[in-house]
């Protein structure tokens, strides 16, 4: 198609958005598929986060407001930096975008230049190579399998960066495997990085509190304080409070980074919804229960599904430490069966023998692998996993 641009005919569309509309499609249609995909959590909002937002559009505060966010709003955040972080922002480091999406997508357009490379680490989340690509850098990506437990060793770390080296993505806990950096192994990843100050740090802490891992949430600036400067960190309010319709999410570094975002920001969205915002901050400030509730049933079903995995033939399957995913291997059936070559094949001859929805590992960079989402509840769960160990015994 000529009247597109390149950079449009570069990327390709978020795949894991692709098989939940294909499950949808079929469904429409009559088809009882069950899901296995949401990039969500299956909870409503809370109601106080909600009233927020309702008294706000009510007094009338539907009007734009600063590009980089609402003073009370970043304010918020400050304090959620210092309070669950340990990390002190003033309010000019922080920038509120439409989404944590849009925070990233806002960092690689303000730091990255045409023939910079970017490291990612893989299996990773299907948007970091597309964006680095729409900056015009390339992505670098770093292996990693369920014997490393899906984490890059500080010699692959190493080994990977070079002069054109502009920066480093971390993303722990991770989607799609669920893996979570204990904080010596990010102080052995800051080791490395120290030795690399032409290195920028993108850490995306979206997962943060959905975390049941031994440790407490570290990320790398935690681990290692001196690489505070160069490294971005990006959260946001999608998954901790259930909130990924509201698209707030936001970032936080040094000055220059921070104010090159805003200016990017302020000629594409300018300020993100006004009384999302509002919603945003009561979120926030306000009782913190509904995250440890959420977090407390994610563990229930990790366990449920991580057990009724490994009872498949043929799967494998390591823990998950957080998130809402699991990423187990499926190599075994691949190799033994004659009827499926690859993870794209078994996802889609689970979607069409099974009615069971999965996106392929080969979407994260991880071919062999697949990932489901247990944002759905404990029945929705067990009757995923029947469908699946029917649909492999059959195949077997
Ligand atoms: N980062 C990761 C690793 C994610 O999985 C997601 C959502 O799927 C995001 C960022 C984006 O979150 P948001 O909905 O805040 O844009």
């Amino acid at each position: 198609e000529d009247r597109v641009s390149h950079r449009a005919n570069s990327i390709k569309p978020s795949p894991t958005l692709a098989v939940s509309a294909r499950a949808a499609k079929l469904k429409a249609a009559g088809q009882d598929i069950l899901s296995l995909s949401a990039g969500e959590p299956d909870f409503d909002t809370p109601d106080f986060i909600k009233n927020a937002a309702i008294e706000a559009l009510n007094a009338g505060f539907t009007k734009y407001t600063a590009v980089s966010g609402t003073p009370g709003l970043r304010q918020a955040i400050a304090d959620k930096f210092k309070r669950e972080n340990g990390l002190e922002y003033s309010l000019d480091q922080i920038l509120v975008s439409c989404g944590c999406k849009h925070s990233i997508y806002n960092l690689m357009q303000a730091t990255l230049n045409p023939g910079d490379e970017v490291i990612i680490p893989a299996p990773y989340w299907v948007s970091y190579p597309d964006m680095a690509k729409l900056a015009g850098a390339e992505a670098v990506i770093i292996k990693t399998g369920i014997s490393q437990e899906f984490k890059i060793s500080p010699e692959q770390l190493r080994a990977a960066i070079t002069d054109k080296t502009r920066m480093l993505v971390l993303n722990s806990p991770a989607n799609p495997t669920g893996a979570y950096y204990s904080q010596d192994e990010l102080a052995a990843l800051g080791e490395v990085l120290i030795d690399y100050p032409h290195v920028l740090i993108a850490s995306d802490d979206i997962y943060e509190h959905i975390l049941w891992a031994e440790e407490a949430f570290h990320n790398i600036v935690n681990a290692c304080p001196a690489l505070y400067e160069r490294t971005i960190v990006l959260n946001g309010v999608s998954k901790a409070y259930s909130m990924t319709g509201w698209r707030i999410g936001y970032a936080a570094g040094a000055k220059p980074i921070i104010e090159a975002m805003e200016k990017i920001q302020s000629q594409s969205t300018s300020n993100p919804t006004s009384i999302a915002q509002v919603a945003t901050q009561a979120a926030l400030e306000g009782d913190q229960t509904f995250v440890s509730q959420i977090r407390n049933i994610f563990q229930e079903r990790h366990d449920l599904i991580l057990e009724g995995l490994n009872n498949i033939q043929g799967i494998r399957c390591a823990p998950a430490g957080g998130t809402f995913y699991i990423f187990p291997n499926c190599k075994d059936i691949i190799e033994q069966s004659s009827q499926v070559q690859n993870d794209l094949q078994f996802a889609e001859y689970l979607l069409e023998e099974g009615n069971v929805a999965v996106v392929p590992g080969s979407a994260f960079g991880a071919p062999g692998y697949l990932r489901l989402s247990f944002a759905c509840s404990m029945d929705h769960i067990r009757e995923g996993l029947k469908r699946m160990e029917a649909a492999v015994n059959k195949l077997l």
